[in-house]
């Protein structure tokens, strides 16, 4: 059988940083056009170098998920840049830590926007050509904390669990449209969304940066490691492979052995 669908294309969120950017190189790596797309200040200059590494079309847009009108926007973006999206990966994410009691409502809808609004406008936007042609993949970056909770993160675990709620519709609703629909729900991955965490989390308890990754973030994670970026990204591609054709609706743990307790 063969194993990619030709011609396949990607947009990828947030894309310019972390797991989104790994995701991108191993795309890039099987010749995969991908849209780069990410608020980093050095996105386009990432696209550029990216494109001449792999000597494959690499796109740049910067919208902002905080505000939907941009949504559309980079869905025609991408549609035009590529000439068809085959693979959506909802990877842009954000956290933000505190107690129910002091937890700023502004943050909520913010997570709640980028987290889960954002991935369902997105969905929308390129179903129409997915189902038209008969194909199509989407990813949802999930989390551990869309199937577990952790204390003073409810914004984020509320979205994540939301974001493995719609990917299920996603797949009922794709099935027999070619479109299939899955979630990945990594453990900690140490990109700078973490490394932010450490930082504050240190400052807030006075400990070592050392002692937060063993003490804090790494607690709940039986194997004691961080999650490699490789894994998500190789993962992600059997998920967009055509034997995969039948791979929907599920979720799948990169976890470190986390939900295994
Ligand atoms: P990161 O901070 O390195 O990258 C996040 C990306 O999202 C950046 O490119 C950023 O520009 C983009 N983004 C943020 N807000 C945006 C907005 N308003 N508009 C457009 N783009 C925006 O983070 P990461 O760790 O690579 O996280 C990627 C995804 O993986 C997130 O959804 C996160 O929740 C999820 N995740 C991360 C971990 C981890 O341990 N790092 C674990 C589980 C799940």
């Amino acid at each position: 059988m063969q194993k990619f669908h030709d011609g396949l294309t990607a947009l990828i969120t947030g894309s310019t940083s972390g797991i989104g950017l790994g995701m991108a190189r191993t795309f890039l790596a099987k010749r995969i056009p991908v849209v780069l797309h990410g608020l980093e200040k050095q996105g386009p200059a990432l696209a550029s170098q990216l494109s001449k590494e792999f000597d494959v079309p690499v796109f740049h847009s910067a919208a902002n998920l905080a505000h939907s009108g941009e949504i559309e926007n980079l869905v025609e973006f991408a549609t035009a840049s590529l000439g068809k999206i085959d693979i959506l990966v909802n990877n842009a994410g954000i956290q933000f830590v505190s107690p129910i009691d002091t937890f700023p409502s502004e943050k909520w809808d913010q997570i709640l926007q980028i987290n889960l609004t954002a991935p369902f406008l997105l969905s929308k936007a390129v179903w129409p050509q997915m189902k038209s042609r008969g194909f199509g993949r989407i990813i949802n970056i999930a989390s551990v904390h869309g199937l577990r909770a952790s204390e003073y993160k409810a914004a984020y675990v509320a979205a994540k669990h939301g974001l493995v709620g719609l990917t299920k519709v996603q797949a009922l609703e794709g099935a027999g449209l070619g479109i299939t629909a899955n979630a990945l729900c990594p453990g900690y991955v140490r990109t700078p969304l973490v490394e932010n965490q450490i930082a504050d989390q240190a400052r807030a308890h006075s400990l070592s940066p050392e002692r937060v990754v063993s003490e804090v973030l790494l607690k709940k994670q039986p194997v004691k490691e961080f999650v490699s970026i490789e894994a998500i990204g190789e993962l992600a591609l059997y998920l967009v492979s055509l034997p995969a054709f039948a791979v929907t609706g599920t979720t799948f743990s990169l976890d470190g052995g986390w939900t295994a307790q």
